[in-house]
């Protein structure tokens, strides 16, 4: 057992104060690999932006759970190395039980998510107060969630939108004393979120729920998962470069950057970071057939995320020059 503190990371309470305080979003930045842990840690700490590093249940499988703690350690050794002076969260992404929660808690995670969203009311209710009673003696943070986020994203699964009924956010909220809510108002997983032909087709997010939530919960921090705002640019690098993704569109920015006015201060991005390496790794191999060295693709597409990152902390959601609030 270890305390996320001796690995150097901070839990979201202050971030999230600061946050809702000076109206952007903390970005919740999802990893599976080195050069992602990389980029996000270089783009963020380029920017000056705090940062919820994000590990699904499925992606702690893949890279192994001892494995992610030290490459978590790694990210706050990396940032220290290169002078970078951001506040880093290790974050569990979407826990379906207790146990996965508490283990992860155990492991060196400042901040988890249950996701009852599924689950009948009550249940949600008795599943979130008991990982937040464990989580809340370790000054660990516990993410919950309300209304179901439609999309497909690894196992999280939901066919379509409920969304969030803002008569239940304060009865749910003081009865978990959970530190901060995602709620479902038309973003969803994955990079299939709307069925459109074109841009211009994507209907509004439903401000008017996030709107209701807020009036309810005050200052309280909430979270809109499947934020990722899916550049076209990529998706038609695939397709130029012998790929085939169509009809992949993500939540506009104007849109996102207008959710951080509403109390949203947290933001999940998952699908462009995998929509970014794909294109720059078909891009890198079908214009040097002759490479074969992993530093070369995937340093290209760490490039390029990084890249990614400024740009997005800086335009979309705020939280570029925040860390020294904090
Ligand atoms: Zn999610």
């Amino acid at each position: 057992m270890v305390s996320y503190k001796e690995l150097g990371f901070s839990n979201t309470k202050r971030m999230f104060e600061v946050a809702l305080e000076r109206k952007f979003a903390i970005p919740g930045y999802n990893a599976s690999n080195l050069e992602q842990l990389q980029g996000i840690i270089i783009g963020c700490g380029e920017s000056d932006s705090p940062v919820i590093v994000q590990i699904t249940q499925t992606s702690l499988k893949y890279i192994n759970k001892s494995m992610v703690r030290y490459m978590g350690k790694g990210c706050v050794e990396m940032a220290n190395d290169l002078r970078y002076n951001i506040p880093i969260a290790l974050h569990l992404d979407h826990g379906d039980s207790f146990e996965l929660c508490k283990s992860c808690i155990d492991l060196g995670f400042s901040s988890v998510m249950f996701d009852g969203s599924h689950l009948e009311y009550e249940e949600n209710i008795n599943i979130t107060k008991k990982i937040v009673i464990y989580a809340h003696e370790r000054e660990v943070s516990v993410e919950a969630e309300l209304g179901v986020i439609a999309g497909i994203e690894e196992h999280v699964k939901a066919s379509d939108h409920y969304y969030t009924d803002p008569e239940q956010v304060e009865d749910f909220v003081n009865r978990t004393s959970c530190d901060s809510l995602a709620i479902a108002i038309g973003t969803s997983h994955g990079a299939y979120k709307f069925k459109v032909e074109k841009e211009e087709d994507i209907p509004e997010l439903r401000f008017d729920v996030l709107e209701e939530v807020r009036k309810r919960l005050g200052k309280f921090p909430i979270v809109l998962h499947g934020s990722s705002s899916i550049p076209q640019k990529y998706v038609n690098l695939i397709n130029e470069y012998g790929g085939k993704v169509s009809k992949a569109f993500g939540i506009p920015e104007t849109q996102l950057k207008k959710a951080t006015q509403y109390g949203v201060c947290k933001m999940n991005i998952a699908t462009d970071s995998r929509i970014l390496f794909t294109a720059m790794i078909r891009k890198y191999f079908q214009e040097n057939i002759d490479q074969f060295d992993p530093r070369k693709y995937l340093g290209s597409a760490r490039q390029e995320l990084i890249e990614m990152i400024k740009k997005k902390n800086k335009e979309v959601l705020g939280s570029a020059g925040q860390a020294g609030y904090i």
